[in-house]
């Protein structure tokens, strides 16, 4: 056994951008801090890869910009003149129907249509789905409405043909997760508010877009050089802040002077405060010995995985004009992919003019099928939806196991009552992807909120 202490430090548990977001919190307010990361690198699942002249995300491409919080970060690393927002005036996502890709119509916010005319004249719907969407700007709001899965809420407003093609593609990117267990008033809470003013999230989105002031700006930012650019700037601004160990943490238990940290291989960590910041799994696991009614509620938020598949070409080769942001698949259409990114469209600085990539996404399903049989499923799916039959120059596959929280119905309840358990021990906050939003902003947010807390 061998045991060390940082006395008044807090340990902070999981290096990824939740856990760096509160190391850093930590170390601007000049506290001792030890950042306990299982893995050699830092980020967690924000990894940028750099191949033959190309910027590709592992994982995370880039945030909503509408969320303040990752700019905050990005611009107290003096990374401000990185950022870059998407290449908006270029975007189409397209949507496979029946074998085709059909350009989501004009005017859709998400599965909202705010332009009439556009989803009219659109071959993405049938007319019983459009019929309904006109006439949904003249539901009735209903304050008292229980709450009600992603597929309840969109069924109610726009029927089926617009949860199939709509809402569980676009939310497949965001969550890779099925509509019907999804909770709306834990992943559309916007929407949910629009329905009780409005009635109908129609009339509701176009009241909000009247009252918005100035010009839109971009809807997604990111750095040029990917968002591993902000881990590389958190990781070297704290390396003379916070203390780095690389360790699996296995429990925590009290002790008279705060907590004492176990961790592999018989060592042990004294220190006044712990900050959880690893997902809601291995969470579990490390106060399961602690307290097991608040474990036992963390092991219940389920974890999805997925995979990316990045595929380099020769852009003389590729025989497609990338026209667009790239397409969404929905389950009913039953394909291997998910959804595939134009990169070099979407974002500038990420692929030189004489290069491609189709970055694309597959579903925890296919999580332990090797690589050259996953290599030749995506490539059969490219050349029949975009034609594309050239050969990659490179392939870069990266697994995500369990590394996608579900906010499924009864969500908001159960992060409640985690909260409230939690709160049963003083001197340990909770952070990460599993509570009150899963984006980039939001991890970063919980994470001050969390060292706050500890204050
Ligand atoms: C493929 C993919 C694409 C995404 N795309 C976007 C996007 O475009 N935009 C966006 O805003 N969000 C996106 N997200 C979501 C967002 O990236 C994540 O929710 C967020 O980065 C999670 O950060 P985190 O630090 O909470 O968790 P993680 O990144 O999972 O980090 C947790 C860390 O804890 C460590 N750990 C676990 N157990 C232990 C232990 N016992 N001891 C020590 N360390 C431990 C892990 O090794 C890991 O490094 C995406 C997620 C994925 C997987």
């Amino acid at each position: 056994m061998s045991a060390t202490s940082v006395p008044n430090g807090t340990a902070i548990i999981g290096g990824g951008i939740t856990g760096l977001a509160a190391a850093w919190e930590l170390a601007k307010a000049g506290q001792p801090a030890v950042l306990i990361e299982k893995d050699s690198a830092l980020g967690g699942v924000i990894r940028t890869d750099h191949v033959h002249g190309c910027v590709i995300e592992a994982g995370p491409d880039s945030f909503l910009a509408a969320k303040p919080a990752a700019l905050e970060l990005i611009h107290e690393m003096g990374l401000s003149d990185q950022v870059i927002g998407s290449n908006d005036h270029l975007r189409v996502t397209y949507i496979l129907k029946g074998g085709r890709l059909i350009p989501m119509p004009d005017g859709l916010m998400m599965m909202i249509p705010t332009k009439l005319l556009p989803v009219a004249m659109s071959p993405l719907l049938g007319w019983g789905t459009k019929l309904k969407m006109g006439l949904e700007y003249f539901s009735k709001s209903n304050p008292d409405a229980p709450e009600r899965s992603v597929a309840q809420l969109v069924r109610e407003h726009y029927g089926q043909e617009a949860v199939d093609y709509l809402a569980e593609p676009l939310l497949s990117g965001v969550y890779g997760g099925d509509p019907e267990s999804l909770s709306a008033n834990a992943v559309l809470g916007q929407f949910i508010e629009l329905e009780k003013n409005y009635g109908s999230l129609t009339k509701g989105t176009l009241a909000l877009r009247a009252q918005r002031k100035g010009p839109a700006g971009s809807l997604f930012k990111t750095l040029k050089g990917g968002l591993g650019q902000l881990i590389d700037a958190l990781s070297q601004r704290l390396e003379d802040k916070v203390e780095r160990r690389t360790a699996t943490v296995q429990s925590i238990a009290k002790i008279p002077t705060g907590w004492r940290i176990g961790l592999a291989d018989n060592q042990t960590l004294d220190v006044a405060k712990v900050l959880l910041a690893a997902p809601a799994g291995p969470t579990s696991q490390i106060l399961s010995g602690l307290d097991p009614e608040l474990s036992a509620l963390l092991a219940s938020i389920p974890y999805n995985s997925s995979m990316t598949i990045a595929l380099g070409y020769d852009r003389k080769t590729l025989g497609h004009p990338l026209n667009g942001f790239g397409f969404l698949v929905p389950k009913v259409e039953r394909r291997k992919l998910v959804a595939c990114t134009w990169v070099g469209t979407k974002f500038n600085y990420r692929v030189p003019a004489d290069k491609a990539i189709l970055r694309c996404f597959l579903g925890g399903a296919h999580l332990d099928e090797a690589d050259d049989r996953l290599v030749a499923a995506v490539k059969g799916e490219l050349a029949d939806l975009m034609g594309v039959t050239a050969e990659p120059a490179f392939v870069s596959i990266q697994r995500w196991r369990n590394a996608m929280a579900q906010y499924t119905l009864g969500h908001q309840q159960r992060v409640k009552t985690i909260r409230q358990l939690a709160a049963r021990h003083p001197g340990l906050a909770l952070a990460g992807n599993a509570y009150e939003g899963i984006g980039i902003p939001d991890c970063i947010r919980g994470a001050r909120e969390a060292v706050k807390q500890l204050r």
